[in-house]
């Protein structure tokens, strides 16, 4: 697993009452030229707990706060025209979305619960989660302050660097060309450059930094599909 240390929460933003499945989400979320869906876990209307991306995979549901926490998300958000954002918890759902934190808090080092609203200007969940849940970190939450996602770029070292490295060699072998980098965990001038020409390929600002939308990017040239700027194009 991962190093998590807080559990971001979110609401689907749609109307009151209305139903929406895992496989609802995925599919918005792979229009939007991501791998699947970005939250971990989903509470359903009636309280279902069901289960969305793995837990030890990192999410995609809060720009800058992927790569150390935990997604949630409960169906709902709106009022039933859709038209404003609005708490539309069920009781059921209240109890599941609780249990649930209750589950992560003890399976994992957590130390916070946030709401997407707190680090984006969204309503998302459109309601207060950490005063509403704060009291569940007890002890905890002293010395909490959230990871920010790491950008890559010439000079930096580590284990991300390896994954990046070792992603830019896959990439080299899914396209058929010659592999020029090799194993390592230092962000050098070679990877620099090679960055620099995944992103020429891929349409995207070549800058030779690993942000969001270098990874986001990487993830789809792995997985043979189009650059995503070609997609708004269509
Ligand atoms: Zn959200």
């Amino acid at each position: 697993m991962r190093a998590v240390n807080e559990i971001i929460v979110h609401c689907t933003a749609t109307p009151e009452g209305r139903p929406v499945t895992v496989s609802e989400i995925d599919a918005w979320h792979r229009a939007r030229g991501w791998s699947g869906i970005g939250y971990h876990r989903v509470v359903g209307l009636l309280g279902e707990r069901w289960q969305g991306r793995a837990l030890d995979k990192i999410g995609a549901h809060c720009e800058g706060h992927n790569s150390a926490t935990i997604g949630i998300v409960y169906v709902g958000g709106l009022t039933r025209d859709g038209r404003d954002a609005k708490d539309t918890r069920t009781t059921a759902q209240r109890k599941a979305l609780l249990e649930e934190l209750i589950d992560l808090r003890d399976r994992f080092k957590i130390q916070k619960v946030s709401g997407h609203n707190e680090y984006a200007n969204k309503a998302c969940p459109c309601f207060n989660a950490s005063a509403e849940y704060d009291h569940l970190f007890e002890g905890r939450s002293k010395d909490f302050y959230p990871v920010l996602d790491r950008v890559l770029f010439r000079g930096r070292t580590g284990n991300d660097v390896a994954i990046w490295i070792d992603r830019l060699m896959d990439w080299r072998k899914v396209t058929g060309s010659n592999v020029i980098l090799r194993p390592g965990n230092v962000f050098d001038h070679d990877v620099e450059m090679e960055t620099i020409i995944f992103q020429k390929a891929r349409g995207i600002v070549a800058d030779g930094k690993v942000g969001p939308q270098t990874y986001g990017e990487m993830e789809r040239a792995l997985l043979g599909q189009k650059p995503y700027l070609a997609l708004e194009v269509a």
